[in-house]
């Protein structure tokens, strides 16, 4: 099995190095993944810039771009092959209901998923790492499972994955769930910088709007591994006729009045 590794953290960080140790066993690995901190990029890609590829000591490549940056050079070119899996994590914090369409995280997950290879993005509940191997080995499980159930190597499927920051035998078995939702963000913080201007900084999520049974956020309060299926179609489909009926009278209506 060949496993394509990144993040949105960046290649130092304790999440993507316990994810490469636990998945190394596994098959052939390689890590390319953002130079920085790129956390909330989604599937943002660098068009009107230059990208560079490092190699570090331990291995990993590290780009001076973005989680899909990453993601799309190493499977247009700079891997050579087609990797069986993309694996995205394990990020600093959850990604969780709404935090999924700004997740940089998702979206290097996301990016592979577009190019028809199965992906699995990993978060950690906490920020701050605490019980990373566990979450790594956790990480291991779930890829060995899907692996083990022949589902690698089919039709590309998109898994979003948060784990909960406990000792190994205190985490609980994996969910499946849907998103729940969070409530609007925080506000945003205004500080004066040296120079006397305003600078602004985005504020922190927002608390779970809806955590009700059968969320991530539910599932995951109680211990559980927590896995959601995605998919990229943003078409309103419970709404596609009532629009299409809207359009039409807002059509008859203009020509009505002209
Ligand atoms: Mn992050």
């Amino acid at each position: 099995m060949k496993i394509l590794i990144c993040n949105d953290d960046g290649y130092q960080a304790p999440g993507i190095v316990a994810l490469y140790e636990a998945l190394k066993p596994l098959g052939d690995v390689e890590v390319v993944a953002p130079e920085h901190n790129n956390s909330a990029k989604s599937n943002a890609l660098t068009l009107n810039a230059p990208l560079y590829v490092h190699r570090a000591a331990n291995g990993f490549r590290y780009v001076n771009g973005t989680p899909a940056d990453c993601v799309h050079i190493a499977l247009t070119g700079l891997l050579g092959y087609r990797p069986d899996l993309v694996v995205s994590g394990i990020n600093n914090g959850a990604n969780m209901g709404d935090d999924t369409i700004y997740s940089g995280t998702v979206g290097a997950a996301m990016e592979g998923y577009l190019f028809g290879i199965p992906a699995i993005a990993f978060s950690q509940i906490e920020k701050g790492w605490a019980h990373i191997d566990a979450a790594a080995a956790k990480a291991r499980e779930l890829v060995q499972q899907c692996a083990a159930g022949g589902l690698i190597g089919r039709a590309p499927w998109l898994l979003n994955v948060n784990i909960p920051n406990l000792p190994l035998e205190q985490i609980r078995p994996l969910k499946v769930v849907r998103l729940g939702r969070r409530h609007a963000a925080e506000p945003v913080i205004t500080q004066v910088s040296p120079r006397g201007e305003t600078m602004y900084w985005i504020g922190a999520a927002g608390p779970a709007l809806d955590e009700a049974e059968g969320t991530d956020f539910h599932a995951s309060d109680h211990g559980h591994v927590v896995m959601t299926p995605l998919k990229v179609d943003l078409t309103d489909h419970d709404r596609l006729a009532w629009w299409a009926q809207a359009a039409a009278a807002l059509q008859t209506g203009g020509q009505g009045g002209a």
